[in-house]
């Protein structure tokens, strides 16, 4: 899987739990809440995880430039 498709799965389930969460704060659905939570951590768990540097192994966090930021090195996110 490539780093783009990675990070984009990763965001999706975030979403999900973002939204569920949201959800079910906005109507007291306790049993939306706490599932959308599990998903938002998770997602973020997943993308640091997933998305990280082929060479030096550091999280690419937020920056989806060419290069990463610790030590350089080209990002292919294809
Ligand atoms: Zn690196």
């Amino acid at each position: 899987m490539t780093l783009r498709k990675r990070r984009r799965t990763a965001m999706m389930i975030l979403l999900a739990g973002v939204v569920l969460a949201l959800l079910g704060t906005d109507t007291g659905w306790i049993w939306l809440t706490v599932p959308g939570m599990t998903l938002l951590l998770g997602g973020l768990a997943l993308d640091a995880a997933w998305v990280r540097c082929p060479r030096c192994g550091r999280w690419l966090g937020w920056n989806t430039g060419a290069r990463c930021p610790a030590c350089g090195t080209e990002i292919s996110w294809d």
